[in-house]
């Protein structure tokens, strides 16, 4: 009965139904912000590593919506999860405590070795929860003059779209006509230890964010020592270190975290020796597989403590829904040995893209790390090359995105298999082999 009403419904009747991807985009175009360029591509199904567009064209998805889908699209337990909990539970706020939750919370501190965990929705407010974390502490725990507190960034970093994130961006089409700006950051060149101390020995500074590899700048991968340095300087200055793996996070880079280096176990890997701690771990996107915005600031009780009632929090941040969903995400990251997958596809990928690189001089370079990786088109920056190699890419059935300019991230689900991989290839270098003449 409910079925059919809804069907009768005025709303019902009022919504368009898709039967091509020109009809969405002209709806998009017209109705919709134009704050995103996408592709002309129009998608309506998932499953695993492939979508399908509405014309029914099948594709190896190689952006798994920025790094959400390491699980692959539509994952069936992770879905079972998702109507299970739907079922019964959605949605409590935190006014009262709900029975997911505390498990959530039990098993995301241990499977990632920290004490505690603050959950909330976005990725971008997973950078603010931090950034609020660290403040808090500083003013707390170190002693810093009230307002006084200053976070080191790294140049070109990307964390999010809030207000506050953007103040400390350096990206102009992100920051213009968006001011006035937040205050209390230091930017530094990346990968740069040097930089770094010095920056550390100003006064209050409190935290040091940064992402392990900078995703959305262009897969850029610091050197490999460049996260233990850091945590070593940030030590010595009693600064906190805070680890932005939203997109590094989760297998993507062929360990649990970027910061567990070339550890390959699957649990946090406190005991192995490449493993750097962060002093706080923001994650988000592939921690519920892309069903449903979860994320998470991780951190001990001596820094997570500062934070009382009433001083942080969101209507849905750890609602049971979402927290269920991500439980299940992370088993399956477990259970099918994704960071495995990821490094060993990872490898196969670069060496195929190096002798792709070595063979047609309009790709300059790959590089990347696990199944984070990118390709350098050799033309400048403001060059439509990338973007017409990426119409061409979708033509041919395979859908990846330029980054900045001139650079084409490929980042696919990690449940992908060598076969498939292989073929993905093929289709790159044929691509790329039309575009070098
Ligand atoms: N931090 C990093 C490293 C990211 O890559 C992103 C998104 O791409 C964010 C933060 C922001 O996440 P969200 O888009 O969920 O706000």
């Amino acid at each position: 009965a409910l079925e059919e009403l809804i069907k009768n419904s005025n709303l019902r009747k009022n919504m368009e139904t898709i039967t091509s991807s020109k009809q969405a985009i002209a709806l998009e175009d017209k109705y919709g912000a134009h704050n995103y360029h996408p592709l002309p591509v129009v998608l309506s199904k998932g499953e695993g590593v492939f979508l399908w567009d509405v014309e029914g064209k099948k594709y190896y998805d190689f952006l798994s919506a920025y790094s959400a889908v390491n699980q692959g699209h539509c994952h069936p337990r992770i879905k079972d999860a998702l109507i299970e909990q739907a079922g019964t539970l959605t949605l409590t706020s935190r006014a009262f405590y709900n029975d997911v939750l505390g498990p959530f919370e039990k098993y995301i501190t241990e499977y990632f070795g920290f004490d505690k965990v603050l959950p909330m929705n976005t990725g971008a407010e997973g950078v603010e929860t931090a950034i609020k974390i660290a403040r808090k502490w500083g003013y707390e725990r170190k002693g810093v003059a009230e307002n006084k507190a200053k976070i080191i960034v790294a140049e070109n970093n990307f964390h999010g779209r809030t207000t506050t994130i953007i103040s400390f961006s350096n990206d102009a089409n992100a920051r213009k006509n968006f001011g006035p700006y937040t205050d209390g950051f230091i930017r530094i060149p990346y990968n740069d230890i040097t930089a770094l101390k010095v920056a550390l020995k100003q006064e209050d500074v409190v935290a040091f964010l940064v992402e392990p590899i900078q995703g959305e700048a262009g897969v850029y991968t610091p050197a490999d020592d460049y996260i233990r340095q850091a945590k070593a300087a940030c030590q010595e200055q009693n600064v906190l270190l805070i680890a932005d793996e939203i997109q590094t996070g989760i297998a993507r880079t062929g360990s649990l975290l970027a910061v567990c280096g070339n550890c390959t176990c699957q649990g946090h890997c406190e005991k192995q020796e490449t493993y750097t701690k962060p002093d706080m771990l923001i994650l988000g996107k592939a921690i519920s597989g892309g069903f449903y915005p979860v994320s998470a600031v991780l951190a001990d009780k001596d820094i997570m403590d500062v934070i009382k009632p009433g001083q942080h929090g969101s209507t849905f941040g750890g609602n049971p829904l979402g927290v269920k969903v991500a439980m299940t995400a992370l088993e399956v990251v477990r259970d099918e040995k994704l960071a495995q997958n990821a490094r060993k596809l990872g490898q196969l990928f670069r060496d195929r893209m190096q002798k792709m690189v070595d063979k047609f001089p309009i790709a300059k370079l790959v590089r990347g790390k696990g199944l984070l990786n990118a390709v350098v088109i050799n033309d400048s920056e403001d060059s439509s090359t990338a973007w017409d190699i990426c119409v061409k890419l979708a033509e041919n059935g395979l859908l990846a995105k330029p980054t900045h300019g001139n650079i084409i991230r490929f980042a696919p689900p990690l449940v992908m298999t060598e076969e498939q991989l292989h073929e993905c290839c093929d289709i790159i270098e044929r691509v790329i082999a039309e575009f070098n003449r």
